[in-house]
This record gives structure tokens, C-alpha cells and sequence, in this order.
């Protein structure tokens, strides 16, 4: 019985500018039923009070006690270990990060910068990375999709520093379980009460299922024909969109 619901945003209520057809609806039923929920993304080319504002300008509200995202996960953690991170992430980031000791860093932060992804700051993380500074992402997402096609996330940039230093990093946004864990306790449920719905095959729907979730792909977004098959075994669902998504949901929580 599904007692709780962890939302994917892009891909999943809007791709671009765009509001993918039915899905305020949809979220608003959610919303008349009673069932908690929150929205988990691992956006990080903005910070969560932009999200908001880009959203309600899309006539999509939600309340900022609503959303769990990468960078709000990556301060905490930060703050719990006391590190001094190189920050590497987009401009537009940057002020959620300005009480942070950076000062002879010890950590290597990385989000998705965008253009900010040139040769000499890449080179930098590499120096501290390989010197031994703690190395951190956002996430690890391969792409995703806005309104000019697919676009590559902070995946690849990742992986070029893993294969040059030989060090993983911990994400600290999805599909990291502590990340979904947090934002199901959030909701007072257990992780196998909650679904969650995601167009990302790997971060959202695989990632939940490792943590003990329920999952549904949505074929929106950034899915692909053939995602179905990344799928480790019978326990995900497929739905065409989050409409859909959303009437599963509704038969099957009590
Ligand atoms: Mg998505």
C-alpha cells in the first residue's frame, strides 16, 4: 500500500518551458487525496527558490517545504563534516554555497555548471583530487532534456575526473539512498511505503528500487525507447506520463 510519493520534476511535470499535459492536474488530485509528498531533484543550474519561481510561472505551485533538492543535501553534509569544499558548480548556484568554508579546501564539490565546466576549473578539482580532498557530486545523471534536446548532466564530468584520479565520489543527491531515505522520513513513512515517479531510468527509478522504494518510469522527459530494459527485474512500473503515474498511485494507497 503506497502511502507516500517522492515526484521527479523535469522530465516528469515539465520538459523545458513546457508543462507536460495533465500533470497540475494530476498533482492536484494528488493533493485532494491527503497522500504526502515531495518533490526530489537533483537540479542543481539554480537554486531551490528559482525552481519555485521558474514553476509557478509554469502554473505549476509548490512550496518550497515540499522540495528536497541535491544542494540542500550537499550543505548539510558539508556542514556535518565540517569540510572546506572546492565548489565547482553553476554561477546561478553559487550563493547557496556562500557560507561555506572554502579556504585551503579539503573536498572537491561538483554540480552541474554548465559553461562553468572549463579546462582550468576541471583541472583544479583534478589537483585536490588527486592530492586526496574528498570528492563530492550532486548527482551523477547522464543527461537530460530541456527544450533544445538532450543535453549532457554532470555525469561525464564526473566520470572524467573518476578516470583521472582513480577516486569515486559520493552523491549526495539521487541516487544516493541516504537521499531518498531522508526525504521519506520526511513524510513519516517507510521507504517501501513510497513510490517514486521518474523519467531518469538509472537515478530515479533503479536508485529508488536499490534504496527499498517502489518506482514507476514515466515515458516522458528523457526516456527513451528501450529504458524498459535497463530495468533490473518485474518490481518497476512503466506508465505512459505522470497522469498516469498518478491513477496508479491513487488505486493503490489506502
Ligand atoms: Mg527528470
Amino acid at each position: 500500500m503506497i502511502r507516500g510519493i517522492l515526484f521527479d520534476l523535469s522530465g516528469v511535470f515539465y520538459i523545458g518551458q513546457h508543462v507536460i499535459p495533465g500533470a497540475v492536474e494530476a498533482l492536484n488530485r494528488i493533493r485532494a487525496s491527503g497522500i504526502p509528498y515531495r518533490f526530489v531533484t537533483n537540479v542543481s543550474r539554480m537554486p531551490a527558490s528559482r525552481i519555485i519561481s521558474t514553476l509557478y510561472s509554469m502554473g505549476i505551485e509548490i512550496d518550497s517545504e515540499h522540495l528536497v533538492t541535491a544542494p540542500i543535501a550537499a550543505l548539510a553534509y558539508i556542514n556535518k563534516h565540517q569540510l572546506r569544499p572546492y565548489i565547482l558548480v553553476h554561477p546561478e548556484l553559487e550563493y547557496e554555497f556562500s557560507g561555506v568554508n572554502v579556504s585551503s579546501p579539503n573536498a572537491v564539490l561538483v554540480g552541474d555548471a554548465e559553461d562553468a565546466f572549463n579546462y582550468q576549473r576541471l583541472n583544479e578539482a583534478f589537483r585536490l583530487l588527486i592530492d586526496g580532498a574528498e570528492f563530492l557530486a550532486l548527482g551523477d545523471n547522464r543527461y537530460f532534456k530541456d527544450q533544445s534536446g538532450l543535453c549532457l548532466d554532470i555525469g561525464p564530468f564526473i566520470k572524467a575526473l573518476e578516470f583521472a584520479t582513480d577516486q569515486k565520489p559520493t552523491i549526495l543527491g539521487k541516487p544516493s539512498a541516504d537521499f531518498f531515505s531522508a526525504a521519506v522520513r520526511s513524510m513519516d513513512c517507510t521507504n517501501n511505503e513510497v513510490v517514486m515517479i521518474g523519467d531518469d531510468v538509472d537515478t530515479d527509478v533503479n536508485g529508488a528500487l536499490s534504496a527499498g522504494l517502489l518506482a514507476i518510469l514515466v515515458r516522458t522527459g528523457k526516456f527513451r525507447a528501450g529504458d524498459e530494459m535497463r530495468l533490473p527485474n518485474s518490481k518497476a512500473i512503466i506508465r505512459n506520463d505522470v497522469v498516469e503515474a498518478v491513477n496508479w498511485v491513487l488505486q493503490n494507497s489506502g
